[in-house]
């Protein structure tokens, strides 16, 4: 099979270099009461982060990219809404094939970012007809982390560098291999969230397959509950999950503290202002727009990929 290695040097740096850049130049003039040597050090930084972007960017030129349309019957701007009658049958076979199938198991973050990066690209090739390998490094911190509170992870599109900001228990897998979906080179949202489902759920571990059944589950809850918090917590106490999956859920929407409420309603807005402008639909595709491509793939008649994938 055909196979290209994207370097992504940038992932491997000791510390995240987007994170030198930003402020290199600050903690020189505390440290060295000078500007030059943070002014190298910064330049050095830039370096490091463009000439690795540049080297991936060279790699990639022969990566063929999935067709989304051909291969699932939809994309981005042809969804259709999933009736909410659908949405409410869906979370119950949800709630019971997830109780029915837990597993405590808990693989480490590095050993688990090299498995769901290994699922990804098998998953990936066997619609291309190629392997495109790319770095399994994950972050614990990056300055994002300030700027994007609601945030679980992040990947920089551009070095590839993948940050995780808190540890995300059952969901773990489905966050990594989001952000991979990101290092592969697809950037949007729908398509990060899209691929990383039906990879994980084709990997068939256990482990892999409970986060791509409750990231599924718990964007339909965000649907259902839209702003409200209450009815979010209500639903999933209807539920009637084994105790552990139901506090998980729960734990995904705390009573948001003040300073992460005002950054979160400000960034979520300039956030989703910057996805419709990159031709998304915007944060909606995170949630709406991940279940209606399940759903609308599920009911193609064009799609070339399997349709069964979208079972419950
Ligand atoms: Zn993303």
């Amino acid at each position: 099979m055909d196979e290209i290695h994207v370097p992504n040097d940038a992932t491997y740096s000791p510390v995240s270099l987007t994170d030198l850049i930003a402020t290199a130049p600050l903690a020189s003039r505390i440290l060295l009461g000078a500007t030059l040597p943070g002014r190298v050090l910064s330049a050095a930084a830039l370096g490091m982060y463009a000439g690795s972007a540049i080297k991936d960017w060279v790699s990639r030129r022969e990566v063929r990219w999935i067709d989304f349309q051909r291969e699932f019957g939809c994309d981005v701007k042809t969804l259709r809404p999933m009736p909410e009658s659908e949405r409410r049958k869906e979370v119950s076979r949800l709630g019971v094939r997830l109780s029915q199938g837990y597993t405590d198991e808990r693989i480490p973050r590095a050993e688990l970012a090299v498995s769901v990066n290994h699922h990804l690209t098998e998953y990936i090739a066997g619609i291309t007809g190629q392997r495109v390998y790319t770095s399994s490094q994950v972050r614990d911190f990056t300055l994002a982390k300030l700027v994007f509170p609601f945030a679980m992870g992040v990947c920089d599109v551009v070095s590839g560098d993948v940050a995780l900001f808190r540890d995300t228990g059952i969901f773990e897998p489905h966050i990594i291999c989001h952000e991979f979906v990101h290092r592969q080179g697809y950037w949007k949202e729908l398509h990060a969230q899209a691929l990383s489902y039906l990879a994980l759920m084709a990997s068939g571990d256990p482990v892999m397959v409970q986060a791509a059944l409750a990231e599924r589950l718990h964007r339909q809850l965000k649907v259902l509950a839209g702003d409200d918090h209450q009815a979010y917590h209500d639903l999933v106490d209807r539920l009637d999950l084994r105790e552990e999956l139901a506090d998980q859920l729960h734990a995904l929407r705390p009573d948001p503290g003040a300073y992460e409420s005002s950054v979160s309603v400000v960034m979520k807005k300039l956030y989703d202002e910057r996805m419709k402008l990159t031709g998304q639909n915007g944060l909606s595709d995170y949630d709406e727009g991940f279940t209606n491509f399940l759903w609308t793939f599920g009911g193609s008649s064009s799609a070339r990929q399997e349709r069964w994938q979208t079972e419950v």
